[in-house]
C-alpha cells in the first residue's frame, strides 16, 4: 500500500483543522483547494510542476490563505497519522490527508462508434432531456453532460437523476414514434 492509499476516515477531518493538501494540476484545482478551507485553515495546493492556474484563481487562493506549491513531487511517504509529500528542492510537507482529483474518461468506445458528439474532455454531449446528437441514444451518468456544466457532476444522485430524465425522454420519443407510425399506416389505408 502506498502512502497515498492509507485509508483516512473523512469524518474525522471535517472541521478538525488538520493540515491538508489538495494535489492536482487540473483546471478546477484552485476551486477544489478552496473547498477544503471549510475543513481546515491549513491547506496547501500542490500542482506537481508548473501550473497554469489563472490569475483570478491565484488571487482567490491567496485571499483564502492557501499557498500554491508548484515544485515537482518526487515521493509520498507514510508520516504519523498521514503522509509526507517530498518536493523536489524543497522541505518535506507533512499532511494529515492529501486529496486529489481524478478526471473521468470514456471506458467504452460505443459512443464514438455511434458518432455521438462529445465535449472537450470526451464526455458525451447531451441536452436538457438527455438526448445526444444521434437520435435514440440516451447516455446518463459520468459519461455524459450538458455543455453548460463545466465538468462532470460525478455523483450517484446526479447519475440517477440523469438516468430518470433520459428514461422519460426516451419513453416520450418511443410513444411519439408509435403515434407517427399509426398515423402513417392509417393514412395509407
Ligand atoms: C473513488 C470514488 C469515490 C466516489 N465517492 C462518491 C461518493 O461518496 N458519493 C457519490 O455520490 N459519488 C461518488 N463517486 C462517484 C460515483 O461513483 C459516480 O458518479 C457514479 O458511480 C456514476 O454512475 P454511472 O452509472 O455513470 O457510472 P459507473 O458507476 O462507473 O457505472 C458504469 C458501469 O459500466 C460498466 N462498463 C463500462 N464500460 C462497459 C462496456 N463496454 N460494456 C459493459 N459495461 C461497461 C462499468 O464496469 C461500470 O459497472 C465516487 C467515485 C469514485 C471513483
Amino acid at each position: 500500500m502506498s502512502a497515498a492509499e492509507i485509508p483516512v476516515d473523512v469524518d474525522v477531518l471535517r472541521d478538525a483543522d488538520q493540515p491538508l493538501a489538495w494535489l492536482d494540476n487540473s483546471a478546477i484545482a484552485g476551486l477544489m483547494a478552496i473547498g477544503l478551507r471549510d475543513w481546515s485553515t491549513d491547506v496547501v495546493l500542490c500542482t506537481n510542476g508548473p501550473s497554469e492556474l489563472p490569475d483570478e484563481d491565484r488571487a482567490h487562493l491567496a485571499a483564502a490563505g492557501i499557498p500554491v506549491s508548484e515544485q515537482p513531487i518526487t515521493g509520498l511517504e507514510p508520516h504519523g497519522d498521514g503522509a509526507s509529500i517530498t518536493l523536489s528542492g524543497g522541505a518535506p510537507l507533512a499532511r494529515r490527508a492529501i486529496f486529489t482529483h481524478r478526471e473521468t474518461r470514456q471506458r467504452s468506445d460505443l459512443a464514438a462508434q455511434l458518432g455521438c458528439a462529445t465535449l472537450e474532455d470526451g464526455s458525451i454531449e447531451i441536452n436538457d432531456f438527455g438526448q445526444t446528437s444521434i437520435p435514440g441514444v440516451y447516455p446518463a451518468g459520468d459519461m455524459a453532460r450538458r455543455p453548460t456544466m463545466p465538468f462532470p457532476a460525478a455523483q450517484v444522485v446526479h447519475a440517477a437523476s440523469a438516468g430518470g430524465i433520459a428514461a422519460i425522454a426516451a419513453d416520450r420519443e418511443l410513444i411519439g414514434n408509435e403515434i407517427e407510425a399509426q398515423g402513417a399506416s392509417g393514412a395509407a389505408q
